[in-house]
């Protein structure tokens, strides 16, 4: 068998990007992930699409493509699954001291935000709007904020893609070959195949290829805190602010994440949720007392020196790209970028500056 595009990866760049690929016309694309799907950084229970970002709100980069990419691929594969993967309603940035809200306030009126997106409420209207929320300095609403069940986004996207054609290959080990021209992937039961053109789309893992060993990419822990409410969440809206807080269902909430830019393991740890509960408990203080862990989460992001993702083709083997680098924007970018990969793979066009891997060769 011979397939269009291998896609090494189905996180959020790998399943993204097979979803682009596979609506071209007598394209075939498949994908191989020997962990499974949402096996590295994607398998975080949720997260959030926000466009305010960073500690003082800063408009991400192409804030309106990438809220609106994500939203419709949420839409195109909500059918495929029976349980709830998202909900639209919003995110609260609510400022932790005076200078972020100064700061908050100033990217807010420099940063062009389309109508409607973000609004500024002061301590009063936060009380009035959220109850029990740190509220002393005001804070940012951003409405267009969505929060989003990532594994089980992921779950559906892959029987999305499997009725469209793409065939998934989950938990598989495999070995690469290249001496024929094409690229020949041999699994470990001694199934081969062939492929035009490599995708590695491995997260943090995409290093341990031998020829991305030099990619710019570096490690990030991130731990998230599962816990049960005794009542419920108290707000439809997702939290953000020393970390975030977002539930779906009321009842369970997730609370994360550290930044662990020095680890010396990947597993979760006491000093991870106690961390987590403690900038919570800031920002939350009335929940003291009203929750119980339920389970812990840990994962490697890939981040680059630059913070932005990088998809490129490889500079001397051909028929070789990579999208990798979406640090903790997987969310916000994988959509939209995985728009950008298509073309460019199929027709040579050219890649935003901002996330070509040419950026860091030219310099
Ligand atoms: C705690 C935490 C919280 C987060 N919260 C948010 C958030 O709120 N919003 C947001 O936008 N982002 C968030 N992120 C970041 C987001 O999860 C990542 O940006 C995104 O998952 C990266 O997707 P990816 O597909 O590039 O990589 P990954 O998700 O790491 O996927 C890589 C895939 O490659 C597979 N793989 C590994 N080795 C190989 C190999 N040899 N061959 C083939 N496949 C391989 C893995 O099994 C995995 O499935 C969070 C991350 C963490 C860790």
């Amino acid at each position: 068998m011979k397939y269009d595009f291998c896609v090494l990866g189905a996180g959020l760049a790998g399943l993204s990007v097979a979803k682009e690929l596979s609506s071209i016309p007598d394209v075939n694309v498949i994908v191989i992930d020997p962990h499974g799907i949402g096996g590295g950084a994607s398998g975080s229970p949720i997260g959030l699409a926000n466009p305010a970002t960073g500690r003082f709100a800063t408009k991400s980069w192409r804030a309106e493509e990438s809220i609106e990419a994500i939203r419709s691929n949420l839409v195109d594969v909500s059918p495929y699954s029976s349980e709830k993967l998202f909900s639209r309603s919003g995110v609260m940035r609510p400022a932790m001291d005076s200078k972020i809200a100064r700061r908050m306030q100033e990217n807010l009126e420099s940063n062009e935000w389309p109508d409607d997106w973000c609004e500024w409420l002061s301590e009063d209207e936060i009380k009035t709007r959220f109850p029990d929320l740190h509220s002393e300095y005001g804070g940012v609403w951003v409405s267009t904020g969505i929060t989003v069940a990532i594994p089980k986004y992921l779950q559906a996207l892959s029987c999305y893609l499997k009725e469209n054609g793409v065939e998934i290959l989950e938990k598989k080990k495999f070995e690469l070959d290249r001496s024929s021209g094409n690229w020949n992937i041999k699994l470990s039961d001694g199934t081969q195949f062939e492929a035009g053109h490599l995708i590695t789309t491995a997260g943090i893992k995409t290093k341990e290829f031998d020829f991305w060993k030099e990619l710019l990419l570096h490690p990030v822990k991130g731990q998230v805190a599962i816990f049960e409410c005794e009542d419920s969440f108290p707000y439809k809206a997702a939290i953000s602010a020393l970390g975030y807080f977002a539930s779906l269902d009321s009842k369970t909430f997730v609370a994360g994440s550290t930044y662990e830019h020095n680890f010396t393991h990947e597993e979760v740890d006491l000093q991870g949720k106690e961390y987590i509960e403690k900038r919570m408990l800031r920002v939350m203080p009335e929940l003291k007392g009203k929750y119980r862990l339920i389970d812990q989460w840990s994962g490697v992001r890939a981040s680059t020196p630059d913070r932005m993702p990088i998809i490129g083709r490889h500079p001397s083997i051909e028929n070789c790209s990579v999208f990798a680098g979406l640090g903790s924007k997987g969310l916000l970018y994988s959509s939209l970028l995985a728009k950008e990969i298509s073309p460019f793979l199929i027709d040579h066009s050219t890649l935003s500056s901002e996330i070509s891997l040419e950026r860091f060769n030219s310099k």
